[in-house]
């Protein structure tokens, strides 16, 4: 895959991004730093133990980390792990929740690791007012999560977000989030940075109106739309919204996918991974790596 092949987006590289591309995801590592702990909405399926689902299945993180810390990590990664290409920022919260700690652990390690790709993931309510700081910083991918392009259905996913220091509740809450997602895709692929957006089916409440999400995002310029399953888990503990709610079943995934007539590539590869991964695709080596291990 090509950084042109789906979207006419030019400019930053997929060939060595393990997620961006499915030819990649064999040969490329990758590993997300968990250095960002505050989130600014509540997704239903998220209960704050866990790490977001911007990027992520719920799972817990083993350990946050500072700036310092993040980039001692990647390089104590990158020495056993010469394969690494991509580090991402995708939890446990928001990072750009928190911009103050992403942004300085993308400064540190573009500093001391400039072959190395920046990856963020965020859940779009403040991303227009740091694009000009993503592109700056030559963070080439950006991670969106929309679920919902109708406030009624985005309130269905959404009890709440915080905003301008007020909490906003129901469907003018998903309208604002909604807005800010788009707007932020908008400037995004404007400037060349590439973007994915993920989408969480939740059987009954959005699967079709993810066909509707899967037009619009096409039509923005996304240059992947990754569409996942709702993964609703004893273990990954009780969920706020959505208590009783049935994962999607065999089948019902790759039907949706099917039914998708926008002209954006699907992802199909994706293995929901951890806030904390560390390494290939479908391989979890975070234990390896933790701060204890590498002091
Ligand atoms: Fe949880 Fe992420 Fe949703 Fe925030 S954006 S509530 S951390 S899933
Ligand atoms: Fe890649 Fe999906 Fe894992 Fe994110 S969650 S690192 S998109 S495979």
């Amino acid at each position: 895959m090509s950084a042109s092949c789906s979207s006419g987006q030019s400019g930053p590289s997929v060939d060595t991004h393990p997620c961006f591309s499915k030819d990649a995801h064999h040969k490329y590592a990758r590993m997300h730093l968990a250095v960002a702990p505050a989130c600014n909405i509540q997704c239903n399926y998220c209960n704050r133990k866990y790490d977001c689902a911007n990027e992520s299945r719920p799972g817990v993180v083993s350990e946050l980390l500072t700036p310092q810390q993040a980039v001692e990590k990647v390089r104590a990664v990158k020495a056993k792990i010469p394969q690494l290409t991509v580090v991402g920022i995708a939890g446990p919260g928001d990072p750009l929740a928190n911009p103050a700690r992403t942004f300085e652990t993308c400064e540190r390690i573009a500093a001391e690791f400039p072959e190395l790709q920046l990856c963020l993931s965020t859940n779009g309510l403040t991303l227009p007012q740091h694009v000009e700081r993503i592109k700056a910083l030559n963070v080439h991918h950006v991670t969106i999560t929309i679920n919902a392009l109708d406030p009624e259905v985005g309130a269905k996913v959404y009890p709440w977000i915080f905003h301008n220091n007020r909490r906003i509740r129901g469907k003018k809450a998903a309208a604002i989030l909604i807005r800010n997602q788009f707007k932020g895709l908008e400037m995004l692929v404007e400037r060349g940075v590439l973007v994915k957006v993920n989408s969480v089916m939740i059987p009954g409440m959005n699967e079709d109106h993810l066909l509707e999400v899967n037009k619009v995002v096409s039509e923005k310029g996304a240059f992947l739309h990754n569409i996942m399953p709702l993964i609703s888990a004893p273990e990954h503990g009780t969920y706020f919204g959505l208590m009783g709610q049935r994962n999607p079943e065999d089948g019902e995934l790759e039907a949706l996918r099917a039914r998708c007539a926008g002209d954006v590539e699907l992802m199909t590869h994706c293995r929901q991974c951890r806030a904390d991964a560390v390494g290939m695709l479908g391989e979890d080596r975070n234990a390896e790596f933790t701060m204890d291990k590498i002091a």
